[in-house]
């Protein structure tokens, strides 16, 4: 790999920027002096509700139809976000087309939609939001036509000083068509006053704080980059001659791809047909901060980040779950699809044998991605089932991967001594999440989170169940170790990267900043 150097150059003049591809459905391709709504909106609204997103990304360099295989790929990291999903394809003179939409990959793409988008390099992103409603601007990638040619973003994690630069940003003329703070990241490039485009990436992303884990074409040439931290994964692949940078492994096994390795936080690579480069790295942070939460919950088991399996992680915690809060059960059965990995592990572990206790209805999403609360409880009631010759006058075991808000576990504690359980012990393989999260999970305010607002036992009591028990901070963090260190913010309220925006009282704890 080369090391390429960021250049400075002379200051260029500011110009407002056009943002397409925003506001209607259909293909879209960068046109200059388009300019929307959503500008006033911005300058009149710092403190307004914004989305919180997480998000997927995925992109191919270097492989003819890019767009079919970040199909596929945006297909495997639909878990990651089921708001709205969209992909940029980069024709071979550097136009970017852009489709996106509201909904499931499956939904949003036909195949005329990929047939249209052609050439060799593509960028596609998957977004999942609760509050602040759906909003089909802040779908991405973000494409733009500025300087140096058409430019697409896709970003995962969250900024903690968005909502400061973009104020910045707006007063210095700067017309924003999404809420969304990756928007952010665009402006800054394309104000820098670097003349290369590598300069400017790389001094764009000097001014953010907090989470991003990005892809961004500028023409036909890829760049991904990683904060300081690494709080979000994001991995390099091979495809053929070309490369793919995806969020989780999962993606890259859908499309054959070879795995190479994780991009390292703080590092930014070039990415051209079938040329890698290193760019400078940005500033290291004290320590790298990847996000537990991943392993926990959010990544998918079949997915190996950050060199673990996460899989394997579950099942670590599991087995010391079980080793913490044993239980005199006649089974042991998961929350699926999420906490199967950790229920086995407590099964192995425990010698209680493993049941297909409850049942989930794929053909329902998460639950958290309803925006209301009411939504949220019809979600629980709707989504599982318990098989009533599993449970029926036995002594069960129930495993989650986590307790938010205590939304699902109550309607199933009810379901299960419905279906006939004698005894319904609880156990949560990671610890109570008592803080919200700004780095790019969502996670509601500290008064919804059930451990944040009541000790173990009167959760239990809540809950009506006979026993209950979380996995302790050390002994989750004992168990994956050798991965680490990793952000637990949402566990134990330490948190690595400034608050900007919150110190400064630009967002409230409740409305984190969006994506
Ligand atoms: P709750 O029902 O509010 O206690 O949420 C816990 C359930 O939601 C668990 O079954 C988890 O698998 C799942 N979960 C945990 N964290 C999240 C998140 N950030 N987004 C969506 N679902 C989550």
């Amino acid at each position: 790999m080369d090391d390429a150097q960021a250049t400075k150059g002379p200051k260029r003049t500011s110009l407002p920027l056009p943002v397409v591809g925003t506001g209607r459905p259909g293909m879209e391709a960068p046109g200059p002096g388009s300019h929307g709504p959503g500008a006033q909106d911005v300058l009149t609204s710092t403190l307004e509700a914004l989305p919180r997103e997480e998000c997927g990304v995925f992109a191919v360099t270097g492989v003819e139809q890019a767009a079919e295989l970040v199909f596929l790929g945006l297909y495997a990291l639909q878990h990651r976000g089921q708001e709205s999903a969209g992909i940029c394809a980069i024709t071979p003179n550097g136009t970017a087309r852009v489709r996106k939409g509201l909904g499931l990959v499956a939904d949003v793409f036909s195949a005329d939609d990929l047939n249209a988008l052609w050439g060799d390099t593509a960028v596609g992103h998957v977004r999942y939001s609760t509050a602040g409603g759906s909003r089909q601007q802040n779908a991405q990638p973000i494409v733009v036509r500025y300087a140096q040619g058409d430019l697409s973003i896709a970003h995962n994690g969250n900024l903690t000083n968005g909502q400061e630069l973009r104020n910045r940003l707006v007063e210095e003329g700067a017309l924003f068509q999404t809420t969304s703070d990756s928007e952010v990241i665009v402006h800054l490039i394309a104000r820098s006053r670097h003349d290369t485009v590598e300069a400017q990436i790389d001094d764009a992303l000097s001014h953010l704080e907090g989470a991003f884990s990005l892809v961004i074409s500028v023409g036909n040439t890829l760049f991904a980059a990683v904060d300081p931290r690494g709080f979000r994964p994001l991995v390099l692949g091979r495809k053929g001659k070309g490369y793919v940078v995806a969020s989780e492994t999962c993606a890259l096994d859908i499309i054959d791809a070879e795995y190479i390795r994780d991009i390292k936080p703080g590092e930014v690579l070039k990415l051209k047909g079938s040329e890698i480069h290193r760019l400078r790295s940005l500033a290291p942070a004290p320590k790298p901060a990847p996000c537990v939460f991943e392993l926990v919950y959010f990544a998918r088991p079949d997915s190996r980040i950050w060199g673990a399996s996460v899989d394997r992680a579950r099942r670590a915690f599991g087995r010391q779950l079980a080793r913490e809060h044993p239980a005199d059960a006649d089974c042991v059965f998961a929350v699926p699809d999420s906490a199967n990995s950790s229920a086995l592990g407590y099964a192995e572990e425990s010698g209680i044998p493993y049941e297909l206790g409850l049942l989930r209805n794929h053909y329902v999403g998460r639950t958290f991605i309803k925006p209301s609360q009411a939504d949220r409880d019809f979600g629980a009631r709707i989504k599982y089932n318990p098989v009533r010759e599993v449970v029926e006058d036995r002594r069960v075991v129930v495993v989650d991967d986590s307790l938010v808000r205590g939304t699902t576990s109550t309607s199933l504690v009810k379901f299960l001594r419905n279906a006939g359980a004698r005894e319904v012990h609880l156990r949560i393989a990671s610890p109570p999440v008592r803080f919200p999260c700004f780095y790019g999970i969502d996670m509601p305010s500290r008064e919804e989170l059930i451990g944040s607002s009541h000790s173990i036992p009167e959760i239990g009591e809540i809950l009506g169940v006979d026993s209950m028990g979380y996995l302790s901070l050390e002994g989750m963090l004992g168990v994956v170790e050798e991965f680490g260190p990793f952000c637990d913010a949402c566990f134990s309220g330490d948190y690595s990267a400034p608050l900007v925006d919150m110190e400064r009282g630009l967002v409230t704890e409740t409305v984190p900043p969006g994506c």
